[in-house]
């Protein structure tokens, strides 16, 4: 088996959990990853850009991240979403920025494979399949943690709908040639009275009004837009109307496997860095590793990592056999987003005053990690959707 295992150790933790072939997969993932991306990670967070030529290599051969999971009757790569998974870890570990590109092509994907008539499918899946990219618009300026109260409206015409109202944090908007949109075809039925909607190129009346800066997370950008009267045509409803929010927290359920993986993935990096620092820095004449103070929380998070890890090949590997599992996508969710947390909290401690130095990657690790535990959906709304499974 032929795999450049890193300082965490991930190979000899879960190898037993893939095959062969998924193994190889995330080795040609980590290897493309560090040539291509590594190299470039601090200029994509200076910036505030992940430059357009990069985006374009990512979609292309042999990575081709929004075509993943469009099956491959569609020409896409077919792949299970515990492949997805281990080639999420790897992105997270070499640029979060980055995931955000994979996540929304998960979540227009899983739309269309979860909500599409089969020439939606056909139609949409096929381009994202050949590199275009598609958006996902739920959170409206309200609470994004509340869709159900959402404010934007899509009122019935005689061959369509007009939208109106405004959608924050839409990321890769800019770049994107589809959003699926969600908003009220029924307002008086509240949650239940919301519907789905595949938008083409940027129709007239979709607004961008500002982009969402971040303190982290930087290169990845979100949109913040206002439907101005805007005109969907009745093919363009994607589902049942006013069966939307069934349908977008559907998708959400599978897509949020994925960025899991991508936080473990990002806690390993911090974690990894740490390792070697705490290895590395000798005070008083011994490196501080051999210190427990500074030790035991690293073996504590080594632990943490693995069973971030664990969870989200477990509920990946529940969703590719078809089960139920909405309990333990949210598990998996907030106990890697927490995890990620405590592994950036403990390198920028471990690190001293370098922890906090653009020296080093970890104060961006922070800011990533902050900047971004919120998508879809936060910590305390996936312990809220566990507790009602209990
Ligand atoms: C990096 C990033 C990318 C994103 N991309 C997209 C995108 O492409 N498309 C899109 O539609 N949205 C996107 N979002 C928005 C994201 O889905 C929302 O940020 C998220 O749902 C939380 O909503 P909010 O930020 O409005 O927080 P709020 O809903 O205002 O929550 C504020 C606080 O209240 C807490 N809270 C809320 N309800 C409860 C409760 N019942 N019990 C306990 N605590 C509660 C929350 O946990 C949080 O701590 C993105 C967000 C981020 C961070």
């Amino acid at each position: 088996m032929n795999c450049s295992c890193r300082t965490y150790k991930e190979a000899v933790m879960t190898d037993v959990f893939l095959t062969d072939a998924q193994i190889k997969l995330r080795g040609q993932t980590r290897d493309y990853m560090a040539q291509e991306v590594t190299p470039l990670a601090e200029k994509i967070d200076r910036d505030d850009v992940v430059p357009e030529t990069l985006v374009r290599k990512l979609l292309a051969p042999p990575l081709r991240l929004t075509a993943m999971s469009v099956p491959k009757d569609y020409n896409g790569m077919g792949l299970s979403t515990l492949d997805v998974c281990v080639v999420a870890e790897q992105v997270g570990y070499a640029c979060p920025a980055l995931i955000p590109l994979v996540e929304i092509a998960q979540l227009f994907a899983h739309g269309l494979l979860f909500g599409g008539t089969e020439q939606q499918k056909k139609n949409y899946l096929t381009r994202l399949a050949n590199g275009m990219v598609g958006c996902y618009a739920l959170t409206d300026e309200g609470p994004g943690s509340d869709p159900a109260g959402m404010k934007s409206t899509a009122a019935k015409t005689e061959k369509g709908y007009v939208l109106n109202g405004r959608k924050r944090l839409v990321t890769f908007a800019d770049i994107s040639e589809f959003y699926i949109l969600f908003a009220k075809t029924s307002p008086e039925k509240g949650g239940k009275g919301i519907s789905g909607f595949i938008l083409e190129g940027k129709p007239e009346g979709l607004v961008f009004e500002s982009h969402a800066q971040t303190m982290g997370l930087r290169g990845h950008r979100a949109f913040n837009i206002r439907l101005d009267n805007l005109f969907v045509p009745e093919q363009n409803l994607l589902g049942k109307a006013d069966e939307g929010l069934k349908l977008a927290l559907e998708i959400l359920n599978t897509t949020r496997i994925s960025l899991a993986a991508g936080f473990t993935g990002l806690a390993a990096a911090a974690f990894d860095t740490a390792v070697k620092f705490a290895k590395q820095r000798t005070v008083a004449g011994k490196p501080i590793m051999e210190n427990q103070a500074i030790s035991f929380p690293l073996s504590e998070l080594a632990a943490r990592i693995d069973a971030s890890r664990l969870l989200t090949y477990r509920v990946a590997l529940m969703h590719d056999k078809g089960m139920r599992h909405k309990k333990e996508t949210s598990l998996a969710k907030f106990y890697a987003a927490e995890t990620l947390v405590s592994a950036v909290e403990l390198a920028s401690r471990v690190l001293g005053a370098y922890g906090a130095s653009p020296d080093y990657p970890v104060e961006r690790y922070l800011r990533d990690a902050f900047s971004w535990i919120a998508a879809q959906g936060t910590i305390e709304v996936q312990k809220l959707v566990v507790s009602r499974e209990l």
